[in-house]
């Protein structure tokens, strides 16, 4: 590139690109999937900016990517007509790295799977020099600014940037020039090579990609086909005869290569476990396969349409943490055209901010901004729909793959819970897939198993809360031993959050829950002579009670003959309506603390 500014990379960036292209240099294909990810992202951000700003579709309405191989020069051109860069955005894009994390990145590289990890840590760009010596970017916007171009070459310590000195030659958009290694050339030139190239890793590409797949015409001349409308070609009869021939010729040198219907269009039984998983990596940028997920047509109303929900196999890192954003959760499309991934915070709710969705509907209104986007009746009503779906989808695990579901509940348990505690309309769906610790059984236990074990006349669920004591510290309390005693099973709950759980949760299946550390436990066994015992007893021991509740004035409430317990002389409670004496443990130390 004559003339024009030079510019320094970073230190790291020079050093970066060089262990990508070491790294992934028997992974030489990723630099396709990488440019076309990169011209897909451009024009989804066109869509979006159009939505309040249509003009910004004017110089080039075709939204498409052409992809152009050139034996004779030795050179792949990839052009979008996305949102294109400034000069500023070349450089600081292209020459600079966002995302900090270069020593995670080369620690997970040492690891493993290269190529997923440079799309996760936005090195994608870097992948051209894989197959490129040298790397030329010219990049226009929308609006009437100058088209710059931005080069590189492999190896190299900097990039330049200048004024293409072609002039415009973009309506908008950008356009990548690799001028192929010599190593390189005999592979990607390979029009077949390219088209099977782009079909693999293209198909989750909402925009068409057009290849150019003769060498018969000078591939510098034609732009980019339009597509007609139908109208146009209902008309195209009408039209000059020469000029459509001309026409023809041209655009049957352009091959529309991702013809396939998008992946979400098509029928659950026509495609693969492999599909589903390629298309929630390239579309959520996820580096893991999915746990599980479900794809479905609804109904919202007035309108239909189609969505992929997918359970991640973790939560982020900083899920549980209050300033936790979730990116990347969600895409809308609106038929088959990309709208947002931001459809405000929490659209489905704080605790399901993990999972990922896909909606494609049929019909949405467009000219509102995205606040009352939110609002509308339809993606309310899609909301509840997919809430829905999710739980659901939780549950055909939990019966389907009990071991699947315990790996699953070990990391989104608490967030379930949250989700009962919160989320009154799914509460009913959420508590039977809740798991607690419990006296009958080593491994955890649902609710409605503990409902299906309860004895004849019980009325109650009975549970002792610990919060972070373990379930063999809990079994060992002495308001346990006489419920287990008389053969009932008792719940541990060891999480903090298990006591709001069940305030808001008070009964399962007509069972009331009875915390046994506190008044009110009651047995199904509980016959007329055991009462008319306890009369008896009662009589017996009240002078014992009344000189108890003298001397104890002080420090409880009251004092009652009991026969709950079995080995432990007397324990102490909480009242009905009292704090249990974990609630007491978790008040005093916050008191402590201020
Ligand atoms: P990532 O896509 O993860 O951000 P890349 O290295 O692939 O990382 O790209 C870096 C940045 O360069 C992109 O975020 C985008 O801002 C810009 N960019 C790359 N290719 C294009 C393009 N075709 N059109 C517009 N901007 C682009
Ligand atoms: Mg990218």
């Amino acid at each position: 590139l004559a003339g024009g500014e030079s510019f320094a990379y970073q230190s790291d960036i020079a050093r970066l690109m060089r262990v990508v292209v070491s790294h992934l240099y028997h992974d030489r294909d990723v630099f396709v999937r990488e440019l076309l990810s990169n011209a897909n992202d451009a024009l989804e951000k066109v869509r979006l900016l159009a939505l309040t700003d249509p003009k910004i579709l004017e110089p080039a309405e075709q939204l498409n990517v052409t992809v152009l191989a050139d034996a004779a020069s030795g050179r792949i051109v990839i052009r979008d007509s996305g949102v294109g860069m400034t000069k500023e955005q070349l450089a600081a894009n292209l020459g600079t790295i966002a995302r900090s994390g270069t020593s995670e990145f080369l620690e997970n590289l040492d690891k493993g799977d290269g190529s997923n990890l440079i799309g996760q840590f936005g090195l994608g760009f870097y992948s051209s020099f894989l197959v490129a010596d040298r790397v030329t970017v010219a990049s226009k916007t929308a609006d009437k600014s100058e088209q710059y171009v931005f080069e590189s070459e492999a190896d190299a310590e900097g990039f330049k940037i200048a004024k293409d000195p072609r002039g415009p030659t973009l309506g908008r958009g950008t356009e990548i020039t690799l001028h192929l290694k010599p190593d390189a050339r005999g592979e990607y030139l390979d029009v077949n090579k390219l088209r099977s190239l782009i079909q693999k890793h293209a198909e989750y590409n909402s925009a068409p990609i057009f290849l150019w797949s003769s060498t018969s015409l000078d591939p510098w001349a034609p732009v980019a086909p339009k597509t007609p409308t139908e109208e146009e070609e209902a008309t195209v009869e009408d039209a000059d005869e020469d000029e459509n021939v001309a026409k023809a010729d041209e655009a049957a040198q352009w091959e529309l290569v991702n013809d396939r219907p998008p992946l979400w269009m098509r029928e659950p039984k026509d495609l693969t476990e492999e599909d589903y998983e390629n298309f929630f990596k390239a579309t959520f940028k996820e580096a893991d396969a999915p746990l599980a997920w479900s794809h479905f047509k609804g109904d919202a109303g007035s309108t239909a349409f189609r969505a992929l929900i997918y359970i991640p196999s973790a939560l982020p890192n900083d899920f549980y943490s209050k300033d936790y954003v979730s990116l990347n959760s969600l895409k809308l499309f609106v038929r088959r055209v990309f709208i947002t991934s931001d459809l405000g915070k929490d659209y489905l709710e704080r605790h399901l901010n993990w999972i990922k969705v896909f909606i494609d509907v049929d019909d949405l209104p467009l000219n509102v901004g995205r606040d009352s986007l939110q609002k509308t009746r339809a993606l309310a009503q899609i909301k509840r729909n997919l809430q829905k779906r999710i739980y659901d989808l939780f549950a055909q695990i939990a019966a389907k793959d009990p071991e699947k579901f315990s790996e699953l509940y070990s990391k989104a348990g608490t967030a379930l819970k949250v989700g009962a505690v919160e989320d009154s309309k799914n509460r009913d769906r959420i508590v039977k897939l809740l798991r607690f610790a419990t006296s009958a059984s080593n491994e955890t236990t649902s609710l409605e198993d503990v409902v299906a074990r309860r004895k004849q006349g019980q009325t109650q669920i009975y549970f002792i809360a610990g919060a972070g004591q373990t379930k063999d510290q809990l079994a060992r309390s002495p308001f346990v031993e006489r419920i287990l005693a008389r053969g009932y099973e008792v719940l541990y709950m060891t999480d903090p959050i298990d006591e709001m759980l069940i305030n808001s949760v008070p009964t399962f299946s007509g069972l009331r829950f009875q915390d046994v550390a506190k008044d009110g436990v009651k047995f199904g066994d509980e016959d007329e002579a055991a009462d008319a015992d306890e009369d008896e007893l009662r009589t017996t021991f009240a002078p014992l009670v009344a000189y108890l509740k003298k001397e104890l004035a002080e420090f409880v409430d009251k004092v009652t003959l009991s026969t709950r317990l079995t080995t432990s002389p007397c324990l102490v409670t909480a009242g009905t309506f009292g704090y249990s004496g974990n609630m007491e443990r978790l008040l005093a130390a916050q008191n402590a603390g201020q």
